[in-house]
């Protein structure tokens, strides 16, 4: 395959040959905890790393490979490793990187159980962690003063700020910081962070790479140092992703882009329509010329991503009565599958927060998140009207 194919001949195409043993298309799954050998010396071989191979699969699979080589190259990464979920690719990632005394630089927006790692967690093993407001200017304040890693997301969840890219992750190299960006909710479909700068980019797989609602993961690409860091700490702690998980995430990475560019297209149809709607005070989605930072989005992305969110004037109760007359939304915390998925940030990606936390992260009582699915896109609009008709 040429080094310059697009990300769906690579998508399909990348890792996958044919099975010499059975002549069939899709590789089998190697579904083993262990690997065996004809004699200790070739078995030692492989354990120093002397020889390729594998030895237990807490540490590296032939189909978890296969994933975090396709990963990485929709990435534009020259290395990646996987996980079982999002949070254990996000935990150990900034585990194996920062130490006592680090100071780690993060924003309010970002992915709840992201924002309580830096609230919570790593502030108890020593590491100073600032969450500043999700504004470039706040960021690059933060990361002047001291940084050694970075950790962004853009767009964010739920809100869909944006946040530019290259200009922090500039300002992250003015002071040696290493900048690791969560780009789950664009996808390598439509932003490439590393391209615009950063060091790692993480993504919880479980969202639109799987984009099936059937399989959780992880996965962490970029420079074979870095990589090489968090993958020794991910075999201690035993985070990695399990191989029918890995190839259930294959599987779905070959309709990625045919994904991606139709939830792209129909979320911006939707969050079109949803703006001149009298029961909507206001709509969030990165493609809409009135987001504050749609220039930085229409610079930085390909596409603006399958997710939005809109206000109700009517608050909580507003929410309350719209989302169960939705017909084609499921109800529910996942975002980024074949199907449309609502639901406000109390239940979902803020779960964890009390109201007070949520209101001063600046999560609006009256807010849906809407994950655009592959439905027809008319379909989808008339559910909106009809459950938004009594709002
Ligand atoms: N990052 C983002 C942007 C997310 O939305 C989520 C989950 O909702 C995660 C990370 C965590 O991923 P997981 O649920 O796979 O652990």
């Amino acid at each position: 395959m040429s080094d310059h194919s697009g990300p769906s001949t690579r998508s399909v195409h990348l890792t996958e040959e044919v099975d010499a043993a059975t002549r069939s298309i899709v590789p089998p799954i190697a579904a083993n905890s262990a690997f065996a050998y004809p004699d200790v010396d070739t078995w030692r071989d492989v354990a120093l790393g002397r020889e390729p191979g594998h030895i237990y699969a807490r540490n590296s699979n032939p189909t978890t490979d296969r994933l975090e080589a396709k990963v990485a190259a929709l990435e534009g990464a020259p290395a990646g490793t996987s996980f079982t979920t999002g949070m254990a690719a996000i935990s150990s990632t900034l585990l194996a990187l920062l130490s006592p005394g680090d100071r780690a630089v993060s924003v309010k927006d970002a992915y709840g159980g992201s924002y309580l790692l830096f609230t919570d967690i790593l502030p108890r093993f020593g590491i100073d962690c600032v969450v500043c407001d999700t504004e470039d200017d706040a960021v690059e304040a933060a990361v002047a003063e001291r940084c050694d890693l970075l950790y962004l997301e853009s767009p964010t969840n739920p809100t869909v700020k944006v946040l530019d890219l290259a200009r922090l992750s500039n300002a992250a190299r003015q002071v040696g910081a290493t900048v690791v960006v969560d780009n789950t909710f664009a996808t390598p479909i439509n932003q490439n962070p590393l391209a615009l700068g950063a060091d790692l980019v993480v993504h919880s797989a479980t969202k639109f790479l799987g984009g099936h609602g059937d399989v959780l993961g992880g996965v962490v690409v970029g420079s074979d140092e870095l990589v090489e860091r968090v993958y020794r700490f991910r075999e201690i702690v035993g985070t990695g992703l399990d191989a029918h998980a890995a190839a259930l995430l294959l599987r779905s990475l070959k309709t990625l882009g045919l994904r991606i560019e139709r939830q792209n297209a129909s979320a911006l149809a939707i969050a079109t329509w949803l703006e001149s709607h009298e029961a909507v005070s206001a709509v969030h989605y990165p493609g809409l010329a009135s987001h504050p930072r749609h220039d930085v989005a229409a610079s930085q992305m390909r596409g603006f991503g399958g997710v939005l969110a809109f206000e109700l004037g009517t608050g909580f109760e507003g929410v309350r009565a719209v989302l169960p007359r939705l017909r084609y939304a499921y109800l529910a915390a996942n975002l980024g599958q074949v199907e449309t998925i609502a639901g406000p940030p109390a239940t979902t990606s803020h779960v964890e927060l009390t109201d007070q936390e949520r209101v001063e992260a600046g999560i609006p009582e009256g807010l849906i998140r809407y994950s655009v699915g592959i439905e027809d896109v008319d379909d989808l609009i008339a559910d909106l009207e009809a459950a938004l008709g009594g709002a």
